[in-house]
């Protein structure tokens, strides 16, 4: 991504991916799952932030058997950095995406009968039989064919002679809420559907329906392949789903003070004077901002300084934020600051900056940007073995 200038000084405000731990949850993900199920990396949007190329190398030493994609290039990234292993693309294509998809070893989910029979077409053009995905839509309304017009879709697929029905699936509209009556119906309606095929004598040798929230509450539609995203990265879906002791989070956001003010009383700090000394304080810059995907709230949040919460006084600038380091004498230029992450045994976790966002833990991991350099740390040279009391614990 970043080749031409790989060999700046690093800017002073980064992210930290923290291979050690992805890998532990790799490996807990992995041995929480009977063997038998197959395991989908969702590494879409450059795997949630954490960087897919990185995520899928090691998941795919890990157990995965391929990875979930949104979008032709994240897909033709991983291909370019030679993952060989499936990749299917979530979602819908245009037709002109299609033969890329052939020519690329690329799966496609397939919903509607003219990209099959372009798709099928295509494959043949290249003498290929392909893999394909159908989306049944059970209840998100999203993508997919409708759950009771899917048979006859089964079988247009069926008669294709250069397309292989590799799999069926759906998706949840909420499966990590403690109250699961809708997303049992979307089971219900997916069985049906199944069940319809069987009486047909047609076996899908792919089913899959659940994601992170499915995988961790949901074992009786883990069926033959989950797909997992955000657990990966060690942030749960929600607050009420089943935990996996020992998964935690592998992105930090951090950055350095890059000047200090004292301001005296009754003075403000920043733009439009949202902020005004009730006493002398002494005052830290931190050179990220919202430009960098940092929430932009005033006098809310904060940043951890020598283990110590420094609150956020003021507004998030693009480029800047400003905390009150009154309380925390100790610190000088350059120290270090977490805006997200551990530092001692305080945490700003990805949770507190959604609320502080209101918005979604998701929303928080990728909208970090890549204006801040992604640091790798923890790389482990071997594999890291899980102990058997990692196992048993979780
Ligand atoms: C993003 C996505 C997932 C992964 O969801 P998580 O909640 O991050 O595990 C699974 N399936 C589909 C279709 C998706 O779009």
């Amino acid at each position: 991504m970043h080749s031409k200038y790989e060999n700046f000084p690093p800017r002073p405000a980064w992210t930290e991916i923290n291979l050690g731990q992805l890998r532990r949850n790799l490996q807990l993900i992995r041995a929480d799952l009977p063997r038998a199920v197959k395991f989908l990396a969702v590494v879409k949007d450059e795997a949630y932030g954490h960087g897919a190329l990185e995520v899928a190398r090691m998941a795919v030493e890990e157990g995965a058997w391929g990875f979930g994609l949104s979008t032709l290039e994240e897909a033709m990234h991983l291909r370019d950095g030679g993952i060989t292993a499936p990749l299917l693309l979530l979602g819908e294509r245009q037709e002109a995406e299609l033969e890329w998809c052939v020519a690329h070893d690329l799966t496609a989910c397939v919903n509607e009968p003219q990209n099959i029979r372009a798709l099928a077409r295509i494959a043949a053009s290249f003498d290929k039989r392909v893999p394909v995905h159908l989306k049944i839509n059970t209840g998100m309304s999203r993508y997919g064919v409708r759950w009771d017009e899917a048979v006859p879709l089964v079988e247009e697929i069926l008669a294709e002679k250069s397309l292989r029905l590799e799999g069926v699936m759906t998706h949840f509209a909420q499966s990590d809420e403690t109250d699961k009556t809708f997303a049992n119906l979307q089971i219900a309606r997916f069985d049906g559907v199944i069940h319809r095929l069987m009486q047909k004598g047609i076996h899908i040798p792919l089913k899959h329906l659940c994601n992170s929230g499915g995988f961790l509450d949901l074992p009786h539609a883990h069926r033959d392949m989950v797909r997992v995203g955000i657990l990966q990265h060690g942030i749960f879906p929600s607050q009420v789903c089943r935990k996996i002791a020992g998964i935690a989070p592998v992105m930090s956001v951090k950055s350095r003070i890059a000047a200090i003010q004292i301001v005296k009383p009754g003075e403000s700090v920043g733009y439009a004077m949202r902020y005004t000394t009730p006493s002398e304080r002494r005052i830290a810059v931190l050179p990220i901002g919202y430009g960098d995907g940092f929430p932009r709230v005033r006098n809310q949040g904060g940043a951890l300084i020598h283990g110590q919460r420094a609150p956020l006084i003021g507004g998030v600038a693009m480029d800047a934020i400003t905390v009150d380091i009154t309380d925390i004498p100790q610190a000088q230029l350059w120290d270090e600051a977490v805006l997200m992450g551990k530092q001692g045994d305080q945490e700003i976790t990805v949770h507190e900056l959604a609320t502080l966002k209101n918005s979604v833990t998701y929303d928080v991991l990728t909208n970090w940007r890549l204006r801040l350099r992604r640091q790798t740390v923890n790389r482990c040279a071997n594999k890291h073995e899980l102990t058997a009391l990692e196992i048993t614990s979780a």
